[in-house]
């Protein structure tokens, strides 16, 4: 177990296994497991195959252009018009009439939206933008709720062959204003607020509190464009803001969409901060809307005709971008939109929402799964979820005791669960298991999917043997991969390909099993060093978890003067095991990690807090533990959701020492 090639020490999580049923593999589409090797054989092949279920305005001759990496260009010949794939070609089809959106409001409001009423509201609205001086390649920043009209913006400003730069709405001025700075951005689209926890959560007064920031920069936004959803008072400044609902009408359901090459920009991303200053993910058209569709449909078994699809991800992440927003509707899928919180009014919401729309398919992120967890499975028990065939996960690696309490709560003890790897720089997903195909490993994703090669090397780009970990790496070009970032080629280069020059660094770390299944071990930047040994965040926080009093779990590596670095470990427990002291919880815990995992990994110190630091996407921000576990003044903390939560935990730890 030494540190000589730059690997990380590992130890096997879990063994248990789960093939798909018998009956499940019959009804699936990808059942063979030929898929694999021929999309290997020739993965362009494959991956023009899958482009070619898009509609081409002209179709395209060349596949991928990897003639000046790493600056990849797929289909570039061809046409298309993204959002006329998500819309008007269903309704060519004769689907008009088959449901695109259930959206469900916090408040209990409703509406269903087929796919002809959304083509009409975007059709009306792109006219809209192009009177607003909207055109292709202009970028259009969007702060809003998660509100029909928020996926109707995207695609107008997608039909009109312009870039979206979707802020989530919990964002506050600040870092709105630093996105619509680096992308200079003309129009915003907002709301006046949206519904959040069983209150008003402006959005307006945000969005005019960023444009009047003073800070060094000409501002480029000339107009803003305002949805009514709160009916909260704003205040709307003459000849910049405009109310969406009043200018609409002026509009009619007509517009005819224009053709742009394949490598036009579709939209910017900005990261979301969990390891340093954003960066503007750029992602083109044809590329990504092929992955993302083909994703959507194999990953999910997708049956558009009878799926009732649900992602719960916000539009502001990826995850929405890709799997509310382009995948589902480019497949014609009916989903649910769902505007609030899970436990708004309470606990209950989610599971009563897929018991009212027979939601079959639920993609959603640990972090909820652990919080639901922790509230008991005697909450989702009362509702009737058994419309569940699927279940998918996103965001962070999935420990094998949140795995097993999704499938049997929530899955019936029978449904797959698609434990899915990417990231933003990625666009869709690369590595997933295929529900009619793949034996199941809780905590695992398992296998690149078909027509992606990844592998997991050392430090100088070797490939580590069965059993090993390192560093995740994708090796080939695929189509939704980040063009660019955002007016900083050079970091582009720097940040994703310095390190082993034609293959892509995801900074992931990841282990390989014996069978050669891929297990992530959290960001390279968390890896711990201790006593020479290199130790994965994720391990030892799954351990912790697998605990029956600990309901989440955060592990960093602070500096230790005799190991280098040594385990300091955050727990959450679960609501009945307060009786338990902190000192009681603290012996415990480092006992059953030392047994799980061996003594290396047996914590220096656990605290048990009330909370833990996250993201707005629900991501544990590691580096600001860290800080507090060494006793530093605390970093940046703006795209934490509730900032108060380190004031809290570094008191906590200053009476503790
Ligand atoms: P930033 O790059 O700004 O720090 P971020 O990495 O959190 O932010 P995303 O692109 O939303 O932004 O997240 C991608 C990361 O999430 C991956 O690199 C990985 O660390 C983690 N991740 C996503 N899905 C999984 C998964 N199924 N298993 C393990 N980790 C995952
Ligand atoms: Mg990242």
């Amino acid at each position: 177990m030494t540190d000589q090639h730059g690997t990380i020490d590992s130890h096997p999580l879990d063994t248990e296994t789960y093939p798909p049923s018998a009956e499940f593999a019959a009804q699936a589409s990808l059942n063979d497991s030929s898929v694999y090797w021929r999309a290997a054989e020739d993965p362009e092949n494959y991956w023009a195959q899958e482009a070619r279920k898009l509609q081409w305005s002209r179709p395209f001759t060349e596949t991928l252009d990897w003639s000046n990496p790493p600056f990849a260009k797929w289909f570039a010949d061809g046409t298309l018009n993204v959002a006329a794939n998500c819309l008007d070609r269903h309704l060519a089809a004769g689907l008009g009439d088959r449901v695109a959106i259930h959206f469900e409001g916090e408040p209990g409001d409703t509406r269903t939206i087929t796919y002809a009423e959304l083509t009409h509201e975007v059709k009306r609205a792109a006219n809209m933008l192009t009177s607003l001086g909207v055109k292709q390649g202009d970028r259009v920043a969007i702060y809003m709720p998660m509100i029909p009209e928020a996926i109707v913006s995207m695609l107008a400003v997608a039909r009109l062959g312009a870039i979206h730069s979707v802020v989530f709405g919990g964002f506050s001025a600040e870092s709105l204003r630093a996105r619509i700075d680096d992308a200079q951005a003309e129009l915003v689209i907002t709301a006046d607020g949206g519904n959040r926890k069983g209150r008003v959560s402006a959005l307006k007064p945000t969005v005019d509190d960023a444009l009047a920031l003073q800070n060094g920069t000409e501002l480029s936004v000339k107009r803003v464009l305002v949805v009514q959803r709160t009916g909260n008072d704003i205040s709307m400044q003459e000849g910049r803001d405009l109310w969406w609902h009043e200018e609409i009408t002026s509009y009619d359901g007509e517009h005819t969409a224009q053709a742009f090459p394949a490598e036009n920009p579709l939209f910017i991303l900005y990261t979301s901060g969990t390891t340093g200053r954003p960066k503007g993910i750029l992602h083109t058209s044809g590329g990504y809307l092929t992955q993302a569709s083909s994703t959507h449909r194999n990953v999910f078994d997708l049956k558009p005709e009878t799926d009732v699809y649900w992602c719960t991800a916000d539009i502001g992440w990826i995850t929405g971008h890709s799997y509310v927003v382009y995948g589902p509707l480019a497949n014609g899928a009916t989903q649910v939109v769902y505007e609030g919180t899970p436990e708004t009014p309470d606990w209950g919401r989610w599971w009563q929402i897929i018991e009212k729309y027979g939601v079959t398919i639920l993609y959603t992120a640990p972090t909820a799964i652990r919080a639901c967890m922790k509230v008991g499975r005697q909450v989702p028990e009362q509702h009737d979820l058994s419309s569940i065939r699927v279940l998918g996960s996103v965001g962070e690696p999935i420990n094998p005791e949140a795995w097993r309490w999704y499938r049997d709560v929530i899955g019936a003890g029978t449904a797959p669960i698609v434990d899915t790897w990417w990231q933003t720089e990625t666009g869709a997903m690369m590595i997933s298991p295929l529900p009619g195909l793949t034996t199941l490993k809780p905590g695992s994703a398992q296998v690149p999917l078909p027509g992606i090669s990844i592998a997991v090397v050392d430090d100088e780009g070797n490939a580590v043997d069965r059993g090993q970990g390192g560093l995740l790496v994708v090796q080939r070009p695929w189509p939704s991969m980040v063009r660019t970032i955002w007016g900083d080629p050079d970091r582009f280069v720097e940040t994703y390909w310095e390190k082993f020059g034609d293959q892509y660094f995801a900074g992931d770390g990841a282990r390989l099993d014996e069978d050669g299944d891929i297990w992530l071990l959290g960001r390279v930047d968390d890896v711990m060093n201790v006593s020479g040994h290199r130790l994965s965040t994720t391990e030892i926080e799954s351990a912790l978890v697998g605990h029956h009093a600990v309901a989440e779990a955060a592990v960093v590596g602070a500096s230790d003067e005799t190991t280098g670095q040594a385990v300091v470990a955050f727990v959450i427990l679960k609501s009945q095991q307060h009786l338990l002291t902190p000192e009681e919880a603290e012996q415990e815990l480092r006992g059953h990690v030392a047994q799980a995992i061996g003594a290396i990994a047996r914590p220096r110190q656990v605290f048990v807090v009330n909370e833990l630091p996250k993201t707005r996407s629900g991501k544990i921000m590691r580096r600001l533990l860290r800080d507090a576990a060494e006793g530093r003044e605390i970093g940046d903390t703006t795209t934490l959701a509730d900032t108060a939560v380190m004031q809290t935990i570094s008191l906590r730890m200053r009476s503790d020492q």
